[in-house]
Parts: structure tokens; C-alpha cells; sequence
């Protein structure tokens, strides 16, 4: 197996090697090139994690919430000392330019862990009192337990600090399984934590599906949390049903943009080129589905087509690369297979195919005349693919925009204050952006509606959701 690193499993403190399957080659996708060796772990590697986590659980539970915090600012401060290293593996192993890892994520995924670290300190609950004569009652906040967490591949490292954030500050104890492709700096992570938590705190299995799906059946798992499609959050949620574990699914996306007349036309194309090809689109939130007034829909076409002639595919290295590849072969032959089938009416107004260099690189593409039942409007694409519709009406646009099974983010472009309100209040997503697309705060939750799922990642709701409430009642006599 050459020099190529081989990546190992987290568990218990140490790392150590997996008890089954044989190691499998991580890629580069910019390049297909082989870049490590990761374990294909199996159900007892599994069991072994999380024994570790269930060792160290009442002592992390005990722990109190400033030495827990004080842990997570350690680990924060660790990331970003290590935010080059970090960087570099993550660009290389997920695809990503590595400026934009450097700007957009290294900071944070400090900012995150820091929220976390001092929510944990100020959960609120209800006031202890007599609610019933002769009594008194008073709320516990406790931490679920062990959590099984799954990551997907196209924000790797980032997910795993949302997931690991809110449970290790509520005082669960984690086993995180990475995505298959994408292991690499979720194993850096568990290294720069090793001097930092307390061992069997945070463990790391990395494989394939199996691993996950052994963590959603262990009977020893409190609660399942996974980012990943809805095909895998319908599964989780069903397998999860036989031992009745809890469940936290945040699932994928077809984020709407909802352009009228009077928006600010020049911003709209900007920040739907920047955030739609954003990472490639491979983003549950991207800005890939505009549907856009009859005022504005030529020139929005036009402008997201000259737009995307402007991003650079290259060396992620780069300093002048703006577009990454998709994570996978598999992922895009998948997007272009969204192209291949596409109706008579589509426009494929610029891109539709591979781009012609090494790795899994794609054309950023606009497609125009889409209709709503459209598969390309119905479904995730999850790569540089935006589409435009053009609506009717106020009214019009918003039974589109609300329909598809997804209700994740979305976003609307007005100067109309009240129709700006009124649209987000009609909006069924877990996110309505008024005149921008993209932002979050590690204090706001985010988190899908419908089949974009439940349960919150950031905000001290994702806290709340590691955590069960206990009533306490005293007799007073
Ligand atoms: P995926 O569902 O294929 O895989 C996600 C994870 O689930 C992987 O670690 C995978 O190994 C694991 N998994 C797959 N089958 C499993 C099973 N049966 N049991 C247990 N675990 C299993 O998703 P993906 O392709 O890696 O990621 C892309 C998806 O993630 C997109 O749909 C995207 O929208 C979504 N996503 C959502 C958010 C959000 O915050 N809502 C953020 C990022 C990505």
C-alpha cells in the first residue's frame, strides 16, 4: 500500500486499527488521485466505540458545564492553530479551494464550538415552584447519552464540529462516523481533541454505510443524528423505530429563490452565482432554484450565464481557483445523468456536461423554461446546476416554492417590505433569507421543515436537542 497514509480508528483515547474489513483508497477529487487509506469498519468496531462512549459517559455527564465549555474553547483555540493543516487536508480530501476553506470554515467551526461552549453554561427552563399545592416541581436538563452522529461528505470537517458541538456541550458522549469519501480531517479533528477530552469522550469509526447503519441499530445508542440525504434519513428514521432511539435529521434541500420586480437585480445574480456554485452546489442550501417574476427572468438568465463563465476549475491550491469538483464519480455521473434526462422544453443556456480535465469536475450550468413537475426542479441536484422558472404572481411563486418535498432554506428578493414579510411567512423552510442567500450564525438554528428533516443544528436549540427534560416534584409535607 505504498506510503499513502492509512487513516485509523478513534476509539477509547487511542487510535487504533479496525477489527474488520480490509482499508479502502480515499481520492483526491480534484485529481482522482489516491490520497490515503481509510478502514472499512464493521458492526464490532462499532461495538467497540461505543462501549468506550458509554464508559465515559457519566463521567463527561458530571462534569460540570464550565469544564465541559473550558474543553470546547481548548479545542476551538486547537483548530484554529492547526487552521492551515486543517485547511489543506480538506481542500484536498472533500475538493474545496483552499482559500475558501481558509476564510469561510476554519473560523468557523471556532465560532461554533465557542457558542456551544457558553450556551452550555445558561441553559434556561422553566421556574421550580408549587404548581400543585403542597409540592414543588423543578426541571433537570440532562444529557441524552451516547449519540451515534453521521456526517456527509460536502462539508466533511464542518459538520462534524456542528454535530460534536452542541452533544459534547450538553454532556453526551459521541461516536461520529465520517462519510465514506471523506474521512480525512475528522480523523485530524479526533487527534487535535485527543489531549484535550477526556478518552471515550469523542470516539471515530470511519467505513462506509455500515458502520452508521450498526450505530442506528446498537441498542447501546441513545440518540441517531445524521446530515445526509432523504433516501438515508427515511431509512435511519424507520431502522431507529426498532429500539425507539431518538432521531435528528438534517437532510437535503432545493432552496428557492424568489425574485421579484422590484429586487435589486445586480445583487440577486451575484449572490446566486456565489452561493449556487458555491462548493460546487454540493450545499444543502445552495441558491440553485430561482424562480423569477416575468420582469426579471431574462436578465436573471443572462446574468447567471455570464456569471458562471467567470469561475476558474484548477488546482485547489490555487489562489485564483473559484470552483472545486464534485466529490465524487459517482456524484457526477449522477448530476449529469439530471441533464441527460432532461425534458424537450429545458434551455440549457450555458455548461450541461463534464468539464474536460482530470478529476470529477463539472461546467457550472444554468438551465431556463423548466416547468415545476420538472425532475430538476422536483429533486436535488447537488452539484453546479441552477435553474430558473419564470412565475406568474406573488401567489404563483409561492406554491412553487413550496413545492417540492424539501423545505429547508429559501430566500426572496424584494424592496416591498410587507411582501417581503408576508412571502416569509408563507415560505414553508426552516430558513427565509430576506435580499441575501447563504448566511447563518452559530446562535440561529438551522434546520429543514418537511422532508428536509428535524431536529436543529447550531443555536442552543441543537443543545436543547441532546438533551431530556426531567421533572423533579418534592412533596412539601
Ligand atoms: P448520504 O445520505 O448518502 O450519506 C450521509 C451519511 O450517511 C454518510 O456518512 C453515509 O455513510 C451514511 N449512511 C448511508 N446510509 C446509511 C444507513 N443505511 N445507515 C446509517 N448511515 C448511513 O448523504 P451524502 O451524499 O453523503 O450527503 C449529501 C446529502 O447531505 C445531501 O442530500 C445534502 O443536502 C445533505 N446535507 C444536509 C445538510 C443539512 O444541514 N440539512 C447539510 C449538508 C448536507
Amino acid at each position: 500500500m505504498d506510503n499513502t497514509p492509512l487513516l485509523r480508528n478513534f476509539v477509547g483515547g487511542a487510535f487504533v486499527d479496525a477489527l474488520e474489513g480490509e482499508p479502502a483508497p480515499v481520492l483526491d477529487p480534484a485529481t482522482g488521485q489516491t490520497i490515503a487509506y481509510a478502514p472499512q469498519s464493521g458492526g464490532k468496531d462499532v461495538d467497540r466505540a461505543v462501549a468506550a462512549a458509554t464508559a465515559a459517559f457519566d463521567g463527561w455527564a458530571g462534569t460540570p458545564p464550565g469544564q465541559r465549555a473550558h474543553a470546547l474553547l481548548k479545542l476551538a483555540d486547537a483548530i484554529e492553530e492547526h487552521g492551515t493543516e486543517l485547511a489543506a487536508l480538506e481542500s484536498a480530501n472533500a475538493g474545496k479551494p483552499l482559500r475558501a476553506v481558509l476564510d469561510d470554515e476554519i473560523g468557523t467551526m471556532a465560532d461554533n464550538l465557542r457558542f456551544f461552549a457558553g450556551a452550555a453554561r445558561g441553559m434556561e427552563g422553566k421556574a421550580a415552584g408549587e404548581y400543585l399545592a403542597g409540592y414543588t416541581s423543578m426541571l433537570r436538563r440532562e444529557p441524552v447519552g451516547v449519540v451515534g452522529q453521521i456526517t456527509p461528505w460536502n462539508y466533511p470537517m464542518m459538520m462534524a464540529v456542528w454535530k460534536i458541538g452542541p452533544a459534547l456541550a450538553a454532556g453526551c458522549t459521541t461516536v461520529l462516523k465520517p462519510a465514506p469519501t471523506t474521512p480525512v480531517t475528522t480523523v485530524k479533528l479526533a487527534e487535535l481533541a485527543a489531549d484535550i477530552l477526556p478518552e471515550g469522550v469523542l470516539n471515530v469509526v470511519v467505513g462506509g454505510n455500515e458502520p452508521g447503519a450498526a450505530l442506528v441499530d446498537h441498542p447501546g445508542v441513545d440518540l441517531i443524528s445524521l446530515t445526509g440525504s432523504v433516501d438515508t434519513g427515511k431509512l435511519i428514521a424507520e431502522r431507529a423505530a426498532r429500539t425507539l432511539k431518538r432521531v435528528h435529521l438534517e437532510l437535503g434541500g432545493k432552496a428557492p429563490v424568489v425574485v421579484f420586480d422590484d429586487a435589486d437585480l445586480s445583487t440577486v445574480v451575484q449572490t446566486v452565482a456565489a452561493t449556487g456554485y458555491y462548493n460546487a452546489g454540493q450545499d444543502c442550501t445552495a441558491a440553485t432554484r430561482v424562480l423569477a417574476s416575468a420582469g426579471t427572468y431574462d436578465a436573471v438568465v443572462a446574468g447567471l450565464a455570464e456569471r458562471a463563465g467567470g469561475f476558474v476549475m484548477g488546482d485547489m491550491r490555487a489562489p485564483d481557483t473559484t470552483l472545486g469538483p464534485l466529490n465524487s464519480q459517482h456524484q457526477r455521473e449522477r448530476v449529469d445523468g439530471f441533464l441527460t434526462r432532461r425534458p424537450d422544453h429545458a434551455e440549457v443556456v450555458t455548461g450541461g456536461r463534464t468539464a474536460d480535465r482530470p478529476g470529477f469536475f463539472y461546467e457550472p450550468t444554468v438551465v431556463a423554461g423548466l416547468r415545476q413537475q420538472d425532475e430538476m426542479i422536483q429533486r436535488e441536484i447537488f452539484g453546479p446546476v441552477i435553474t430558473v422558472q419564470r412565475f406568474g404572481d406573488e401567489d404563483e411563486a409561492i406554491a412553487w416554492a413550496n413545492g417540492t418535498p424539501y423545505g429547508l432554506a429559501s430566500s426572496v428578493w424584494t424592496r416591498d417590505i410587507g411582501r417581503a414579510l408576508r412571502v416569509a411567512k408563507a415560505l414553508r423552510f426552516g430558513c427565509v433569507w430576506i435580499n441575501d442567500h447563504f448566511p447563518l450564525a452559530s446562535e440561529m438554528p438551522h434546520g429543514g421543515y418537511k422532508q428536509s428533516g428535524y431536529g436543529k443544528d447550531l443555536s442552543a436549540y441543537a443543545l436543547e436537542d441532546y438533551t431530556h427534560i426531567k421533572h423533579v416534584m418534592a412533596s412539601l409535607s
